[in-house]
């Protein structure tokens, strides 16, 4: 009790949120989310991940397609009046039923549906990448801030258990002082599959596999070091009589320097092996999670002296801790770990690595003024 006292004093949540939360969310206090566009994501992942969630209940779907949307909604037991199209999409403002609205769009999408769900006075959980451009990020924070309500950007695996492992042994300085931090993250892509038609057009996406997995590599250097970066460096290998890759690059890599002294590499493709690896370098250790970003079946490999091993970490499913998280944060339980704010760096970062590509490989700072406000490692139980 008395440390998650203290643990609640420094995340500035009183003893009397801490009281009234003991033991936990109470059955139907669940915050209702309507999850807008029920593509690959929304039906492989986030549907199902509402029956495990105890903070967060589905209250409504949004969608294009009213007899997909109306299926999902009887097989998920929602009443049909709980389905809107996009066209109604604004008349959530006077629905009670949802108080959150879960942004499951194509990324060109995200700034416009969140703007909207935020004037309609609901809090917002958006997918990553937030948005394609560092101006529609800057509306999507600027929204929040206007309409005084949550914007948490899902990057779920600020939140899950070996990424969490990870940054503590860091803070704990196992590996001694870090030194280097590699990313690699990408996987095949098919224009034939409509989920990755959008993902390879740069208008809908903002940035092909850049945006979709390498900012997997580029969050994660950041939590892992707990630092941000003040340049980078990029180059690109990109085959365009490759039908894939007309208007976005395919395989990048880069380098970010950090001010402690720390590089990140990283690198992304759309035609590569499937993986979402990182490995750490430090003075007397080192760490390898690879995978470190899947779904499941992470594994992480630490050698550090008498931290060396293979841990067993508890396996969680990443998508209803998400939404757990973000109805906590609503209901006054939890702080806010990943806001707009964090995805808005990540924007700033990616428009950087294609500058620097542009450029040849030039050297572009990237000390955008941006600091963490709360540690995941802190403040995520694992
Ligand atoms: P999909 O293409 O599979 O689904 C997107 C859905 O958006 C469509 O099915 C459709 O739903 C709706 N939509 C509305 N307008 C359009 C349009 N013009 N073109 C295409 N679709 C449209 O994408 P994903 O589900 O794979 O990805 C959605 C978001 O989730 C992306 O931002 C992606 O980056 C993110 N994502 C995050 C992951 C994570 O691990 N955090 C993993 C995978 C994706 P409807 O028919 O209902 O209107």
């Amino acid at each position: 009790m008395r440390d998650e006292l203290s643990r609640r004093a420094m995340l500035g949540l009183g003893a009397a949120a801490l009281l009234s939360t003991r033991g936990g969310a109470q059955p139907g206090d669940g915050v209702g989310f309507a999850v807008v566009g029920l593509g690959k994501l929304s039906q492989g992942q986030i549907l199902p991940a509402f029956r495990t969630c105890r903070s967060a209940r589905l209250a409504a779907l949004v969608s294009g397609h009213p007899e997909k949307a109306h299926r999902l909604a009887a097989e998920q037991k929602l009443p049909e009046s709980a389905v809107y199209s996009y066209e109604r999409f604004d008349r959530i403002a006077a629905d009670p039923r949802i108080e959150a609205v879960y942004i499951v769009l194509p990324n060109f999408l995200h700034a416009d549906y969140t703007i909207r769900a935020l004037k309609a006075g609901k809090h917002v959980l958006c997918e990553k990448p937030m948005a394609t451009s560092v101006a529609d990020a800057e509306r999507m924070v600027a929204a929040a801030k206007a309409a005084n309500r949550k914007l948490m950007i899902a990057y779920r695996c600020q939140y899950e258990p070996l990424n969490l492992y990870g940054m503590r042994l860091m803070r704990r300085g196992a590996l001694g002082r870090p030194r280097l931090v590699v990313t690699n993250m990408g996987r095949q892509s098919d224009l034939a599959d409509p989920s990755d038609a959008w993902r390879l057009d740069m208008r809908m996406s903002g940035g092909g596999a850049l945006a979709d997995m390498g900012i997997y590599g580029i969050n994660g250097a950041r939590y892992l070091l707990n630092e941000e970066p003040v340049a980078v460096r990029a180059w690109a290998q990109t085959a365009r009589r490759d039908p894939r890759f007309r208007s976005v690059e395919d395989l990048i890599a880069w380098e970010f320097r950090f001010p402690s002294g720390a590089i990140s590499t990283g690198t992304t493709s759309f035609d590569q092996a499937g993986t979402m690896a990182w490995e750490v370098y430090g003075t007397r250790g080192k760490m390898v999670a690879d995978p470190g970003c899947f779904y499941g079946g992470n594994r992480l490999a630490v050698s550090a002296g008498p931290g060396d091993g293979q841990p067993k970490i508890a396996e969680v499913d990443q998508f209803a801790r998400e939404m757990d998280w973000m109805g906590d944060i609503v209901r006054g339980r939890a702080p806010m770990v990943s806001p707009g704010e964090e995805g808005l760096q990540d924007m700033r970062l990616i428009r950087a690595i294609l500058e620097s590509v542009a450029r040849g490989g030039a050297t572009v700072p990237t000390d955008f003024g941006y600091r963490r406000a709360v540690d995941p490692a802190k403040a995520v139980r694992a």
